[in-house]
């Protein structure tokens, strides 16, 4: 580690007053590509998977990159290479792990409201497990497993009932939320899904939320997962793995989650004490291999002094980067070659004609127009989640590697944004 190093991006430093991705100066990626442009880490990512496979040292696991945090087929590449699996929420996420040549055998699929037409997809191509969130999805699942002659492996994911203390949005764990069989009729889910023909029961999973800075929900989680185990197993279904999905979080603006092998260590401790230790475990995440990988380099196209506020207007926008208007999310700002001098108190924002397009409120920069600014923690639920709102092309993305940067995605044209939009005679 570097004394210049960003907070949580370990890969990500100023070297001689100008920020550099692992060995790579930012300023030249956003003059050979443009702005605004995503640049991920490959370093970063495969430390953070390395801090998961250092606390499962010794267990039977299998990780499932959750895929929807960031899905460019570069980024599938490099987690596949490493032994990673999938969890998939779409019939296209599907699509993209095979196109990235990830295997079908390491699928495993979320979401509330999978079509029979995705649910055959999944099933020709024998992926490892559905997540199935509700008694309506079994017996569609069933139905069209038996269409096939096939049987569908299946997990019910469980809504443990806990609080993972986020954002409203991100909590998906508590009984108001749409996802998962409630915690008290998970027992008589489970008796429904083993009896029917075209199922196989294999597992039970949970995913309580996302951006989880402590260690405490989780193992409440935890515990009452187990406890469901135990009372299933009783009625005579085995469980062969357990799936604990993902939501660790990053460091955005001084967060402190638990590191993800000091995290695990916690976890298989209370695994230990109760039994299960040795059970074929699963975990689903996403933010925590990619956030803290990628930034978003955006240059500055005017400075707009103001009465009561200054703003900072950059050619990046709520298209690019939807979390602050989504969930009022903070990202650091920084300039990747800082100048010597006073800062002033802006707002930055985008171009898009929402009041809601901002991507930093209240910053201390010294900045000009021309300027090229990075966005950080912009590895997860940015590009994944960006839209073409106000016929904006799609940013650029590159993966860095050492000193080796890949265009991994090009930037869209206008062009393309409408290409399949016809006119009418
Ligand atoms: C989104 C999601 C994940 C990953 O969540 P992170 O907070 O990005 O780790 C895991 N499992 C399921 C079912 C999800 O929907």
């Amino acid at each position: 580690m570097n004394a210049n190093t960003l907070p949580g991006q370990p890969h990500i430093a100023y070297q001689a007053n100008t920020l550099c991705m692992e060995n790579v100066k930012l300023a030249d990626v956003a003059a050979q590509f443009g702005t605004p442009v995503f640049a991920y880490s490959k370093a970063s990512m495969l430390s953070a998977l390395a801090a998961y496979q250092r606390g499962f040292a010794g267990r039977k696991v299998q990780i499932f990159y959750a895929m929807k945090a960031n899905s460019n087929l570069a980024v599938l590449q490099v987690f596949a290479k490493a032994g990673c699996g999938f969890d998939i929420v779409s019939g296209g996420e599907l699509a993209r792990v095979l196109a990235a040549g990830g295997a079908p055998e390491k699928i495993i699929f979320s979401g509330v409201g999978k079509t029979r037409a995705e649910m055959k997809q999944a099933l020709e191509l024998g992926i490892a497990c559905f997540n199935v969130e509700s008694e309506a999805e079994l017996e569609v699942l069933n139905d069209v497993a038996l269409s096939l002659g096939q049987k569908a492996p299946v997990s019910l994911r469980v809504n443990p009932n806990v609080d993972p203390k986020t954002h409203p949005y991100i909590s998906t764990g508590l009984k108001g939320n749409k996802f998962g069989v409630a915690h008290e009729n998970a027992v008589k889910t489970y008796k429904r899904a083993a009896a029917l023909p075209g199922l196989s029961v294999v597992g039970i999973d949970c995913h309580i939320g996302s951006q989880i800075t402590e260690a405490m929900p989780y193992l409440d989680a935890m515990d009452r997962i187990l406890d469901l185990v135990v009372d299933i197993e009783a009625a005579g279904i085995p469980i062969h793995h357990i799936d604990f999905g993902g939501g660790l979080g990053i460091d955005y603006n001084g967060d402190t989650p638990p590191a993800a092998d000091a995290l695990w260590q916690q976890l298989l401790a209370k695994l230990d004490a109760r039994g299960f230790g040795q059970r074929q475990l699963m975990i689903e995440p996403g933010r925590s291999l990619v956030g803290n990988a990628g930034v978003c380099l955006s240059d500055v196209v005017f400075m707009k002094p103001g009465e009561q506020k200054n703003f900072c207007i950059i050619d990046a926008a709520m298209n690019d980067l939807p979390r602050p208007a989504m969930y009022q999310a903070f990202h650091q700002i920084v300039p990747v070659r800082p100048r010597a001098g006073a800062m002033t108190l802006v707002d930055v924002v985008g171009p898009v004609c929402e009041s809601g397009d901002w991507i930093g409120r209240d910053r201390e920069l010294n900045v000009q127009a021309g300027d090229t600014l990075a966005v950080l923690s912009a590895g997860a639920y940015c590009m994944s989640m960006s839209s073409n709102y106000n016929t904006r092309g799609r940013a650029a993305e590159v993966l860095i590697d050492g000193d080796q940067v890949h265009l991994i995605r090009k930037r869209e044209t206008a062009a393309d944004t409408f290409q399949g939009e016809h006119l009418v005679p």
